[in-house]
């Protein structure tokens, strides 16, 4: 059985930035990561990457930007007034905003004396990821989970 649409992978996986080797995310330590093929559920390239490996693969990539979390928007940075904050705020730090209901993390990239500049980039957008990876398991998708866009049981969702 290879890697296609509907069918649910587990991967173990470690991701690095190649021109550093530094480790952004790594499943060594924890269990595989799960997910639904064709479902949207992870980033564009690294679904396309692993299409057609059998159990026990192991393939490594590298994704650009495009294929990946996408490019920085400039747009996306945006003041808020400084009152929004506690008052011991500092560069780097990250908050949730809520926008229509959906929860927005952005950090905060500059302070100024009025206003807090936020970023609401992805934090690995812009960048390019390197991949290691290693197919644990394959198998096809019940219909449910097919129909719902993610995996049930192991590694997925349990209702
Ligand atoms: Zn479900």
């Amino acid at each position: 059985m290879l890697v296609e649409n509907n069918t649910v992978v587990a991967v173990h996986y470690h991701g690095y930035f190649l021109d550093t080797k530094e480790v952004f995310d790594s499943s060594l330590e924890r269990e595989p990561l799960t997910f639904l093929v064709g479902h949207g559920q992870m980033i564009p390239g690294f679904e396309a990457e692993v299409l057609g490996a059998e159990m026990g693969e192991k393939r490594t990539f590298t994704l650009e930007p495009e294929r990946a979390y996408g490019h920085r928007e400039e747009e996306r940075v945006m003041a808020m007034p400084i009152g929004d904050f506690p008052e011991e705020i500092e560069i780097g730090m990250t908050f949730q905003a809520e926008v229509q209901g959906q929860p927005m993390p952005f950090e905060i990239i500059t302070i100024n004396e009025e206003t807090v500049d936020c970023d609401f980039n992805h934090p690995m957008a812009g960048k390019t990821l390197t991949f290691d990876v290693e197919i644990v398991s394959i198998r096809v998708a019940g219909e449910e989970e097919i129909s719902h866009g993610h995996v049930h049981g192991d590694g997925g969702h349990h209702h």
